[in-house]
Order: C-alpha cells, then sequence, then structure tokens
C-alpha cells in the first residue's frame, strides 16, 4: 500500500494548518482575518490542503450578515493518518495506536518484570504486531512512533535510565528491527506535559509534575517543550530541600524526591503499620478514616512538595502547574492543602490542579510529538472532546 508523504511547502500554510486544528469551524473568511493573509492566498492554501487530505469542509456554518453566502466550515482530518506511542514504565510496557486527535483503536498493556533486552524485544514485536494486524487504511499510515522513557533524553537519544538501569539496552536498535516507521524518543514527563498542554489546558505556558518513584517534570511555553540545553530540563526531583540529607542516586544529598516521592510515602507509610505494601488506595482509606499516621504522612508529603513547587513557580512562573500522581489523585484535598501551603505572592495566580489524563497523558504526549514532526507545527490546542 503507497503511502502519501506530506510536506508543507510555506510557513503561510502551516500557519493556516494550526489555526484550523486549533479551533473548530473555521472558514475561509476567517482564516483571512487571523491570519491576515488575502482571501485568494487563503484558498489557494486551503485548496492545497484539501488536496493533501488534511483538512475536511463538514458543511454549512452562520452567516455573518444577513442575506449573506453561509460559508463552509473547514475541520482538520483526524483520519488523515495514525500514531503510535509506547510508554516504557519501570514496571510496565504500554502502548497507543491512535488517529490524529488521540481517538484510540488499539492499546496494549504490558507488565514485564524484570525489563531488560529480552523482554523489551518481546513486548515490543508484541505490540507492533498487535497495531499491525488492526491498521485500518488512512492517506499516510502510521507518521511515527514515539517511545517515552522515565530518564532523561536529548536530542532523540536516552542519556541514561536512573529507575530501571536500561542505560545499555539498545532502545533504537530494537525498535528499527522491528518497524519502519520514523522513531522518536522522549522523556516521560515531558510527553505528559505536552498531553496536558495540548488536551487540557487553553493556556500559554504548563508545568507537568510526574510523581511516582521520582518526581519530574515536562515543561512546555507556547506548545514547545523546554528540555534544555543538555536534555535534563525539569528533574525537579533532584533540587535540594534539605541541606546534607538524606543521600540520592543522583550523587546529591537531600533531594526532593527522597522525601516527596509517592514511594516515600507509601514506605513510610508501610514502615508506621508493619504493612508490606501500601499504595494510594490504601492510604486513602486511612486518611478518610482520619488515621494520625495516614494524616501526618499525607502532611509530610504535602509540606516538602510545596517546597518544591515554590521553587518551581518563582524559576519558571507557570500558567498551570498539573500534579501527575496516583497519591492527589485518590486524596484531591491534598492540591487543596499544597496550596494553601504555597505562601509566596508570586505564587497567588498560579492554577495547580490533578491531571484528568493521568496515565494517558504520556501516550497522547506521544501522539504530539509525532504530530509536531509530521506538520511541523509546535503549538497545538485540540479538544479533548474525541477521546
Ligand atoms: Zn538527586
Amino acid at each position: 500500500m503507497s503511502q502519501k508523504i506530506y510536506t508543507p511547502r510555506t510557513a503561510n500554510e502551516t500557519l493556516c494548518l494550526e489555526y484550523i486544528m486549533n479551533r473548530s469551524n473555521l472558514s475561509r473568511a476567517d482564516l483571512a482575518s487571523l491570519t491576515g493573509l488575502t482571501k485568494a492566498t487563503v484558498s489557494g492554501i486551503v485548496k492545497k490542503l484539501i488536496d493533501d487530505q488534511l483538512v475536511i469542509e463538514t458543511g454549512i456554518g452562520e452567516s455573518s450578515n444577513v442575506g449573506g453566502r453561509k460559508p463552509i466550515n473547514l475541520q482538520f482530518n483526524e483520519k488523515a493518518g495514525l500514531s503510535i506511542s509506547i510508554d516504557v514504565g519501570y514496571n510496565y510496557v504500554n502502548g497507543l495506536l491512535s488517529y490524529l486527535d488521540g481517538s484510540e483503536i488499539a492499546t496494549v498493556k504490558e507488565k514485564p518484570i524484570p525489563l531488560n533486552e529480552d523482554t523489551i524485544k518481546t513486548y515490543f514485536s508484541e505490540i507492533f504486531s498487535t497495531f499491525e494486524s488492526v491498521i485500518p487504511k488512512t492517506a499516510y499510515g502510521v507518521i511515527g512512533v514515539v517511545i517515552a522513557v522515565h530518564g532523561p533524553v536529548f536530542q532523540g537519544d536516552i542519556l541514561f535510565t536512573p529507575h530501571y538501569n536500561l542505560d545499555q539496552i539498545p532502545f533504537r536498535k530494537i525498535a528499527e528491527s522491528l518497524t519502519s516507521y520514523p522513531i522518536y524518543f522522549e522523556n516521560e514527563a515531558n510527553l505528559s506535559a505536552l498531553g496536558e498542554y495540548t488536551f487540557t489546558s487553553t493556556s500559554s505556558s504548563l508545568i507537568c509534575v510526574n510523581m511516582h518513584s521520582g518526581i519530574g517534570a515536562g515543561i512546555v511555553q507556547n506548545g514547545r517543550l523546554q528540555v534544555g540545553s543538555h536534555g535534563t530540563a525539569g528533574e525537579i526531583g533532584h533540587q535540594i530541600v534539605v541541606l546534607d540529607g538524606t543521600p540520592c542516586r543522583c550523587g546529591n544529598h537531600g533531594c526532593l524526591e527522597m522525601y516527596a516521592a509517592n514511594m516515600v510515602c507509601f514506605d513510610h507509610f508501610a514502615e508506621i503499620k508493619s504493612m508490606d505494601y501500601v499504595n494510594a488506595i490504601i492510604l486513602r482509606e486511612y486518611y478518610r478514616n482520619q488515621d494520625a499516621d495516614a494524616l501526618a504522612v499525607v502532611a509530610e508529603n504535602v509540606r516538602y512538595l510545596s517546597v518544591g513547587i515554590n521553587n518551581l513557580v518563582a524559576h519558571y512562573d507557570p500558567e498551570v502547574i498539573v500534579l501527575n500522581s496516583s497519591l492527589y489523585w485518590e486524596i484531591p484535598e491534598m492540591i487543596s492543602l499544597l496550596k494553601e501551603s504555597l505562601h509566596s505572592h508570586f505564587a497567588k495566580d498560579i492554577i495547580l490542579r490533578n491531571s484528568p489524563l493521568q496515565e494517558r497523558a504520556t501516550l497522547l504526549g506521544g501522539l504530539v510529538l509525532n504530530l509536531q514532526h509530521f506538520l511541523a507545527i509546535e503549538h497545538l490546542q485540540l479538544t479533548e472532546s474525541n477521546l
């Protein structure tokens, strides 16, 4: 099956497509007034986008004046192609095959323990073969494969993976031996931030704080990931909050994630209660019953995390901070406690909220990265209505 290849010809074409994708039901006249381009130029560009099957005409809009000709609305053709995202967690591998608006065609959830080169090969192979068996016919086929890892990535290469020591595994070689689609790697917290920015916000800047065994953040400004000069921007779990504190894997002492990671909170509670295992749901039940130990570990987590959030606000001044943490999801009162603990004048206008997408944030962020590469558009803010 031969696939089309899309190459945007001009910056104006990219601009028009960006408006069509980010706002629903625009007419050619709307597009001309938004972009400042002439109606003739817009018509030419829209014709090409329709010929390229990226834009479709969806019907008749409202006339702007009585008796005027009713305009035809334009819409991004989300069925023009497909995206594959794979999230390699420390004890799971999840895959998503979706259309270009994030609507799901198939998902795969693997629980590999332990993760090593052989299991990665097996799980990637299962994901690709499962998806290949259900791929529908589209104009462009699969536009790319984004693989999320829990570690910093710079210019497409994994720097290290501190939470599962997979540094020696040739991820790219394995993936390239199984598929011929373009392959991109990105840090999972960065992809979560792209997913949240694109599908749940209308703000120009957003930071997504992911809390699992460690704490990492993705920073998005006007749709673009801020990764820093070495790919390690957003490693906020390694900001020092206690001088000469607990030693951390990174080589420092007193890092935030040694005090405020979900795992630290669960382990601390398990130790107090002499329990083998604690997760967010178990802790939530004790918290609901006003157990004094549960209240204390929750208060401690909020106290340390508030230092980290305060520092984030001082450094980046974002409009929105989204928390992606099973702990804050199960005990949403912790968001209010966290807000109350932010005393700084700088934090008074910050929107602080839980992630609506949760584990889907990373996979949807993968879709956004695929779209950014495929369409050469950085600023995407789509609606979640079709998900
Ligand atoms: Zn550290």
